[in-house]
C-alpha cells in the first residue's frame, strides 16, 4: 500500500527541514507502508525550492510539484492531490503544526475501513481570544445555512487521511473558488475524527492575515450556500413592513391629534439606513455574480512550472 504526504508549502525555508526530518521518523518505523511525499511549491519566493531540491536527490520518496505562481492553499492542496498516486492520501501544513506522529493513528483507522479520518484542534496554542471567538460563530453561521445533508464541520482543518475514494471525489470538484473544510463534508464517505493539540509553528510567520482569513470565510459561505441572497430579500421585506407601519402612524398622529409630521432627522436616519441595506444586499448579489463570472470562464486551477522528482 502506497501512502502519499501531500505537504503545500509557501515560503516555509525556516521550517521544512524540520518538518522533513520529523516526518521521516514517523513514517520509516511505519514498515508496512510504502510512502512518497509530495510537496507542493505555492509560488514560494524563498530557498524552499532550493532546500527541497537537496532532498530529492537523497531521498526518491521526495517529489515537488512546483506551482507556476503563489493560487493559495487550497488550490495548492488539490494541485498536491492530482499528482499523488498513493491508496491513500494524507494532507499536512509544512510548520509542524499538524504533528506527524498522527500518522500512525490515522493509519490504523484507515486499515479499519474508515476513508476520512481526519484531526480536530483541541486547543489553539498562541491564538488570540478573539481569533477564536470569530471561529466559532464563524461555523455555528456556516452550518445553520448551509444546505440540508451538508455537514459543516467546525475547526476540522486540512490535516486528515484521505482514501483514494475521496482524493477521486475531491479532484473531480473543479470549482475555482474551493472551499476545502466545506467541500469535505460535501462528498460524505465514511468519517472518522481524532483530536490532537496544536503547536506554534517551528519556524517563519503565519501565511493567513486577516484579510486572507476573510476573504476564505466569505468564499466558504458562498461556495456553500444561497442564503444570503434570501436573507437580503427578506430584509427587503422587513423593511418595507416597518415603513408601511410607520407611515400608518405618522397619518393617525396628524389627522387625528395634529401632531407636526416628524422632520429631518427621521428621514435622514431612514435615507441612510436604507441605502445601506440596499447596497449591502447589492453587494451581496455581485459577489455571486463575480462567482459566476470566474467559473464560467472555465480556467484550469493551476499551472504547473516543473515537476521535480527523481524518476528520470
Ligand atoms: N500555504 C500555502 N499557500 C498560501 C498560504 C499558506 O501553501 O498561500 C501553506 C503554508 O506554507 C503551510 C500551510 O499552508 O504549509 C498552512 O499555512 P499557515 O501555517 O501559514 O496557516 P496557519 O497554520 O497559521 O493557519
Ligand atoms: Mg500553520
Amino acid at each position: 500500500m502506497l501512502v502519499s504526504i501531500v505537504v503545500p508549502f509557501y515560503n516555509e525555508e525556516e521550517s521544512l527541514k524540520t518538518f522533513y526530518d520529523a516526518l521521516t521518523d514517523v513514517v520509516n518505523s511505519q514498515s508496512d507502508y510504502s510512502f512518497e511525499f509530495v510537496f507542493t511549491n505555492d509560488g514560494s519566493t524563498d530557498g524552499s525550492v532550493e532546500l527541497l531540491r537537496t532532498l530529492v536527490n537523497v531521498d526518491s520518496r521526495v517529489k515537488i510539484v512546483d506551482l507556476s505562481r503563489n493560487y493559495g492553499k487550497e488550490t495548492a492542496l488539490i494541485a498536491g492531490m492530482d499528482y499523488a498516486s498513493g491508496d491513500a492520501v494524507v494532507l499536512m501544513d509544512a510548520d509542524l503544526q499538524h504533528p506527524p506522529f498522527l500518522i500512525s493513528e490515522f493509519l490504523k483507522y484507515w486499515s479499519e475501513g474508515f476513508d476520512d479520518v481526519y484531526a480536530t484542534r483541541r486547543e489553539r496554542k498562541g491564538e488570540p481570544f478573539i481569533k477564536k471567538f470569530m471561529s466559532n460563530m464563524y461555523y455555528r453561521v456556516l452550518q445553520s445555512v448551509t444546505e440540508q445533508g451538508v455537514k459543516v464541520y467546525p475547526h476540522v482543518g486540512d490535516f486528515r487521511l484521505l482514501d483514494r475514494k475521496v482524493v477521486n471525489a475531491l479532484t473531480e470538484l473543479r470549482e475555482q473558488s474551493r472551499y476545502m473544510k466545506g467541500m469535505y463534508g460535501w462528498v460524505g464517505f465514511k468519517k472518522k475524527e481524532i483530536f490532537y493539540d496544536a503547536e506554534e509553528r517551528v519556524g517563519g510567520v503565519t501565511k493567513f492575515n486577516f484579510r486572507k482569513l476573510l476573504k476564505l470565510a466569505i468564499d466558504g459561505l458562498t461556495s456553500f450556500t444561497t442564503a444570503p441572497l434570501t436573507v437580503s430579500g427578506y430584509l427587503g421585506a422587513a423593511f418595507a413592513l416597518v415603513g408601511f407601519i410607520y407611515g400608518v402612524i405618522i397619518l393617525i398622529q396628524t389627522l387625528f391629534f395634529g401632531k407636526d409630521v416628524p422632520g429631518f432627522p427621521s428621514i435622514m436616519t431612514a435615507v441612510l439606513f436604507l441605502g445601506g441595506v440596499q447596497l449591502l444586499s447589492l453587494g451581496i448579489i455581485g459577489t455571486y455574480i463575480g462567482k459566476i463570472f470566474k467559473e464560467t470562464k472555465n480556467r484550469p486551477l493551476y499551472f504547473v512550472e516543473e515537476v521535480i522528482s527523481d524518476e528520470k
